[in-house]
């Protein structure tokens, strides 16, 4: 039996801090891990403008509860829970995900904590371990599993390189450029049809 890591957003939602970016009509928070290939500097960016702003988790958690699932995107899951162990490996925190996780029937979720003050404000945030992805990946391998992994942004392609096959999803075009031996696809049924193929040639 292989394991499937994806991806949260990109891959099964939108992107959390473009939709807070729109919602509060912030465009510094535009920017994420599609975009900014060093997470640490990404987070603590946004971290200080929220202070800035006075925004704290319940403003956040406010905007995430309103976003759906990708077209197709609890279709796809399920499929690929019928035929693979799958794990969502995020950089996402869980104090922004627990919504998102009901929406796709609650997968298991590997990401990170935020350290929240007593007024509801965002005080850090705790990276269980760095580069969790691929340390993810590493220790299934070393429990005998085969990874097959998918995702979009930069903050992915240690999870891709270390698993058996990875699989881009929907990239930017940057990101297609840098890592252009990963194969892409575009839509929930050629990422259906990549899985299949990625583990046939294991
Ligand atoms: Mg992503």
């Amino acid at each position: 039996m292989e394991i499937a890591c994806l991806d949260l957003e990109g891959v099964f939602f939108g992107e959390i801090w473009i939709n807070f970016s729109k919602t509060t009509g912030i465009e510094a928070l535009k920017l994420t891990t599609r975009d900014v290939p060093d997470y640490n500097l990404l987070m603590q960016r946004r971290l200080r403008i929220l202070k800035e702003n006075q925004l704290g988790l319940p403003d956040i958690q406010a905007v995430i509860d309103q976003m759906e699932p990708l077209d197709g995107a609890l279709d796809f899951i399920n499929w690929l829970r019928e035929r693979f162990q799958v794990i969502i490996l995020s950089d996402t925190f869980y104090e922004f995900a627990a919504p998102l996780m009901k929406k796709l029937a609650y997968p298991t979720l590997l990401c990170n904590y935020l350290e929240i003050d007593g007024n509801g404000f965002v005080a850090n945030y705790k990276l269980r371990q760095q580069d969790q992805k691929r340390q993810s990946v590493q220790a299934f391998r070393n429990l005998n599993y085969r990874v097959i992994a998918a995702g979009d942004s930069y903050n992915d392609m240690t999870m891709l390189s270390e698993a058996d096959a990875g699989i881009l999803f929907c990239p930017p075009d940057n990101v297609m450029a840098e890592y252009p031996h990963f194969p892409v696809t575009w839509n929930y049924n050629e990422l259906r049809e990549a899985f299949l193929q990625a583990r046939n040639g294991l």
